[in-house]
């Protein structure tokens, strides 16, 4: 698994909290890591919290391509200014994530499934051109890259399986404003499968050979930080189709870890789930 690893810095309408342990895959790996753990592929500082390293040692199968590089960890901070899936980027410093390149140990160069989690594309290509085994490639991405390196991300598109993306982010990469339009297009790009999150309203699949459904969400009364919803049901999903579940199940169980990420501020309450919790709450998401 690629993605950010990172210090948040998240406003809500519940309070603000500095430096908070985040990234896409953080929240991805911790998701993931009450079913199946992951080998992570990232860079973080040297002022990054031992607190945080072993998180990450604990949740993860392997983090041998971690890099420690001398310089900041990636900095990120958000803000929601109502309780919702509307937010705002108040600042990204990038840090060691400048200059990264991502080299794969030979443990880590022969995978069955690569998660590409948010992050550059170019990034993402440099893994995936790194694989001498032919995986199920399943990718996220996020507006900032459609706007900003779209000609890489296609390139990484061609190479995806399953691309797991957010409604407003569908009708950015397509510039169509009609969802069965918009997914015929990216069927066009490469992937075969396509997720679209649509938030607090639960999330569809389409598939190339014609079939679609529907998963809805769990209720969450107070939302305290969305922040890490979308990489915490990547990882769900992930960690589903890794043991070979149906994509309907990995759903379901993506959905759930969603669920927990969004009850606490940064990782804190995904930390905190456990298999019965989460076992109750896909039973419960099952009969609806
Ligand atoms: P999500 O709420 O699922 O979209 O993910 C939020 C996480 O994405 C935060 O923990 C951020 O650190 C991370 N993030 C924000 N911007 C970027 C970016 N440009 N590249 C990689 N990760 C990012």
């Amino acid at each position: 698994m690629l993605g950010s690893i990172a210090l948040d810095t998240i406003k809500t309408i519940y309070g603000e909290e500095a430096d908070l342990i985040g990234g896409s895959a953080t929240y991805a790996a911790l998701s993931s890591s009450l079913f199946t753990k992951v080998n992570l592929v990232g860079i973080i500082g040297d002022d990054f919290p031992d607190k945080g390293k072993e998180i990450l040692k604990n949740s993860c199968n392997s983090i041998k391509d971690l890099k420690i590089e001398k310089g900041k960890t990636f900095r990120w901070g958000g803000e929601y200014p109502k309780n919702g899936d509307d937010r705002e980027t108040l600042f990204t410093d990038l840090g060691v994530f400048e200059n990264f390149s991502p080299q794969l140990s030979s443990e880590n160069s022969n995978p069955d499934l690569v998660f590409l989690a948010n992050i550059h594309p170019e990034l993402q290509l440099s893994v995936l051109n790194q694989c001498n085994s032919n995986p199920f490639v399943i990718t996220d991405t996020m507006n900032l890259w459609i706007d900003i390196a779209s000609e890489s991300l296609k390139k990484v598109l061609r190479l995806t399986d399953l691309l797991l993306i957010n409604q407003s982010e569908v009708y950015d990469l397509t510039k169509t404003k009609n969802m069965e339009l918009s997914i015929k297009k990216i069927f066009e790009m490469g992937p075969k499968k396509v997720l679209v999150k649509y938030g607090s309203k639960g999330s569809t699949l389409y598939d190339l050979d014609g079939a679609f459904f529907s998963v809805g969400i769990v209720d969450i009364p107070k939302v305290i930080d969305p922040t890490g919803a979308g990489d915490s049901y990547g990882g769900g999903l992930v960690s589903g189709l890794a043991e070979g579940l149906t994509i309907r199940d990995s759903m379901l169980r993506g959905t759930v870890m969603a669920s927990f990420c969004i009850e606490g501020f940064g990782i804190k309450s995904l930390y905190n789930s456990n298999i019965e919790k989460v076992n109750e709450r896909i039973a419960t998401l099952r009969k609806t």
